[in-house]
């Protein structure tokens, strides 16, 4: 087999096993202790930076075959071209980076041919993201020391690894350079077939203020802060002047600071939709959100990821949803008599002698209208319960400053755990 051949055949191969798999990305963080190392990573990106714009005005070598050839690039410095040395980068950075400068002006071409209006490339002043494909190549990631090894830069400690289950395929990176430090992406790949500890269904009421409640009787409130000093860097950024040097120094913070409140957001989204990979079957409610609290409430909501965690949910653990004209927030889970309740109403007695949080039955009754199945059989199962090891699994998931446990039980009473 020549290898042309060979290549052709594995990535075949790698094509019939991604139909059985799907992909999930992982968020490491770089630790670069010292201004050595910090500026080796910084160099990286300045190097790419001129590999993009010396291939956009070179025509002649705008060939991913050829780019691992390119060892020195022509670097515009005020009004004339100097040269300068590409060291840091590997061939696949390399190729990587120049077929994906070819498919965006192809895509630019397709797009002016079927008429529409686009701009042009222009040089690039940052270039804040590089490509790492081949998996053992371009980097390596040691579990046993918490290290990655990128190809020409050495190892780095991260921090994330832990993340990533032990049964998945890892494939390309990237790395990237964030206002607070620097990243990497990597991308797994996980068989399809679902592990899960329980075949206990559970189901998922998203709800207002942040909270969430699960069929079992446990909420989960996010309680992401409030930054005061996001609300001062704005004030301050308002009263800056156009094109001024404080602005943008402003201006980096003010990305900065968004940026933990966005991280803290998407860790706490990680860990629910984690939880919930644990059982057979999740069940929801479709937009139930919508028609209880619009206007100031809507706010909320979205500000806690509630919407995120729903799409993620939808996409990697094929839940049941339920649609949103199922009556779950306003009938009795015991007797399936109508209820007249209000939103300030949080526990629901009903005339039969049933008391529970309004969030959690309208969690039982979606597993109710689910299963079509009759409410004592439901509780006798103990699916409206949280089990020893259950429990065990919440309080390492959901281990976070920012998410608070509760449970509650049939009398309508709770306790907070954490
Ligand atoms: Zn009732």
């Amino acid at each position: 087999m020549t290898k042309a051949e060979k290549i052709k055949e594995t990535l075949f191969e790698t094509k019939q096993r991604r139909q059985n798999q799907k992909p999930a990305t992982y968020q490491l963080k770089l630790q670069v202790k010292t201004k050595k190392r910090k500026t080796l990573l910084n160099k990286v990106f300045t190097e790419a930076k001129w590999l993009y714009n010396h291939i956009l005005f070179n025509e002649i070598d705008r060939n991913p075959n050829t780019a691992n050839k390119i060892f020195e690039v022509n670097v515009k410095v005020k009004d004339h071209l100097e040269t300068r040395p590409i060291t840091l980068l590997g061939s696949q950075v390399k190729q990587e980076i120049v077929s994906r400068l070819i498919d965006n002006i192809i895509g630019l071409k397709e797009a002016r041919i079927n008429g529409n209006k686009t701009g042009t490339l222009k040089p690039k002043r940052y270039l804040n993201s590089i490509p790492l494909k081949q998996y053992g190549v371009t980097y390596k990631l040691d579990f046993s020391k918490n290290r990655v090894h990128i190809q020409k830069l050495g190892n780095f400690r991260v921090l994330g690894l832990r993340q990533i289950p032990d049964n998945c395929e890892i494939a390309s990176a990237v790395l990237l350079r964030k206002p607070n430090g620097f990243y990497l992406h990597v991308t797994t790949y996980q068989d399809k077939v679902r592990v899960s500890d329980t075949t206990k269904p559970i189901s998922v009421d998203f709800g207002i203020e942040n909270k969430i409640f699960l069929s079992n009787g446990v909420s989960i409130d996010f309680e992401i802060p409030e930054s005061q000093r996001l609300k001062r860097l704005q004030r301050k950024f308002s009263r800056t002047k156009k094109h001024s040097k404080n602005r943008e120094k402003i201006l980096w913070s003010l990305r900065k600071e968004y940026q933990k409140l966005s991280n803290i957001r998407k860790d706490c989204q990680n860990r629910v939709v984690g939880l919930l990979k644990h059982y057979d079957t999740v069940i929801y409610q479709n937009d139930a959100i919508k028609g209880w609290h619009e206007g100031f409430f809507g706010r909320q909501v979205q500000h806690s990821g509630i919407g995120s965690i729903k799409s993620r949910v939808s996409a990697t653990l094929e839940p049941i949803v339920l649609s949103a004209k199922e009556p779950t927030t306003r009938e009795c889970f015991m007797c399936s008599s109508k209820l007249d309740i209000s939103l300030s109403d949080r526990i629901l007695i009903c005339n039969c002698g049933w008391k529970a949080h309004r969030d959690w039955n309208a969690a039982l009754n979606m597993i109710k209208k689910e299963f079509d199945m009759d409410p004592n059989h439901i509780l006798r199962l103990g699916w409206a319960e949280v089990t020893p090891v259950e429990w065990m699994t919440y309080a390492r998931i959901l281990d976070s400053p920012y998410i608070r446990v509760s449970h509650h039980d049939e009398a309508g009473s709770s306790r907070i755990y954490s």
